[in-house]
């Protein structure tokens, strides 16, 4: 594998300390002992042999089952390891969230505490980035997990995913993932976000694409998540969609609608009127009087909705710096 991966930095984030490794693995740990040392030997086999530097970031999520203590003792004897542990349980995204902020490297894997994935993927992933790709996703082709409660549901997901944000990659549940690390720097993850980086990313304008990686079925432990989750995706997925199209200027949607309903409720009132006034016909008991009243009454609030999402959008952005687009790079001119 070359070294250009160290090369390319189009936009360098401030927050990245110049001399970090290479690589940052960052692993989510919510009660995962008996996988943790064997997690820890696979992912320095994996990259034993590339000469890329890296440190390994488990973030304790709350862990109740001694995963805290045995890290503890993994840091003391472990070269390149690094534990976090959180106050409490937040959830994966908040305990990736927290890895990608300790995270010093350039390059930044993503992966399960559990061993479903396989660090031994992470070669293949890295060669791939290096193609000039900002974000590789696995894809779980022959993924090991029950049929009817976890892929038909990630099925559908990813489908309803692929269509709405446009992203066409086939697996966006799977955590092992690499990125750039300028492109996880500034990017904001709440809810179940963490699975929509792809779309994220892609939105920011990266270059995305996916790769089959193996899958393992869970050995220790059990499943954190059951049926409930693709329900919290399905209304992220609607935030990311809303982000996508409407992020920077919500007055276009919801000023639009409301200047419909308000002049539909307008046309309405004034027929009403008219037939009051021109034939003496009574209208107090008309449905179209009251289509005509809720129509001017969400009219005037869809558009103040879209006047206060201007504003937010402005301190949004403008609070924290973050510019409505993303520069790939910029050259200029140097005489010799
Ligand atoms: N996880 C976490 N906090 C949670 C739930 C899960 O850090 O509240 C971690 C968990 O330890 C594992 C990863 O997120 O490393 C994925 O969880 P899990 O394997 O339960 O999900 P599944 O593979 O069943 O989708
Ligand atoms: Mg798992």
């Amino acid at each position: 594998m070359s070294n250009s991966l160290s090369s390319h930095s189009p936009e360098i984030s401030l927050n990245l300390p110049l001399l970090g490794p290479d690589i940052s693995v960052v692993v989510p740990i919510y009660n995962e002992v008996e996988s943790i040392p064997r997690l820890i030997d696979a992912i320095a086999d994996s990259l034993k042999d590339t000469n890329l530097s890296y440190e390994l970031i488990c973030v304790d999520d709350g862990s109740t089952d001694g995963s805290v203590e045995l890290l503890r003792e993994k840091v003391a004897i472990t070269p390149h390891l690094r534990a976090i542990f959180l106050r409490r349980n937040y959830g994966q995204t908040p305990a990736m969230s927290a890895g990608f902020n300790h995270a010093r490297g350039r390059i930044i894997i993503t992966l399960d505490g559990d061993l479903q994935n396989d660090p031994a993927d992470i070669p293949m992933l890295l060669a791939k980035l290096d193609e000039g790709y900002d974000l590789v996703s696995g894809w779980r082709k022959k993924r090991q997990d029950a049929a009817l409660t976890r892929l038909l549901p990630s099925k559908i997901a990813n489908w309803l995913i692929g269509k709405i944000t446009g992203v066409k990659i086939h697996d966006y549940g799977c955590s092992l993932k690499a990125y750039r690390s300028e492109l996880v720097a500034d990017m904001h993850l709440y809810g179940e976000l963490h699975r929509f980086l792809p779309a994220l990313a892609f939105i920011e304008g990266a270059r995305i694409t996916e790769l089959p990686v193996r899958h393992h079925a869970r050995q220790y432990g059990k499943s954190k998540y059951g049926l409930g989750r693709t329900f919290r995706v399905v209304l992220d997925l609607l935030t990311v969609f809303f982000m996508k199209k409407f992020l920077t200027r919500p007055m276009h949607v919801f000023g639009f609608l409301g200047i419909l309903a308000i002049l539909a409720g307008l046309f309405l009132g004034f027929y009403l009127t008219f037939v009051k006034l021109a034939f003496g016909e009574n209208i107090g008991d008309r449905p179209l009087l009251i289509l005509s009243v809720v129509l001017l009454l969400t009219g005037v609030q869809l558009f103040s909705i879209g006047l206060l999402g201007e504003l937010l959008m402005r301190t949004y952005h403008e609070s924290q710096g973050r510019p409505i687009y993303r520069v790939r790079e910029a050259i200029e001119h140097k005489e010799k």
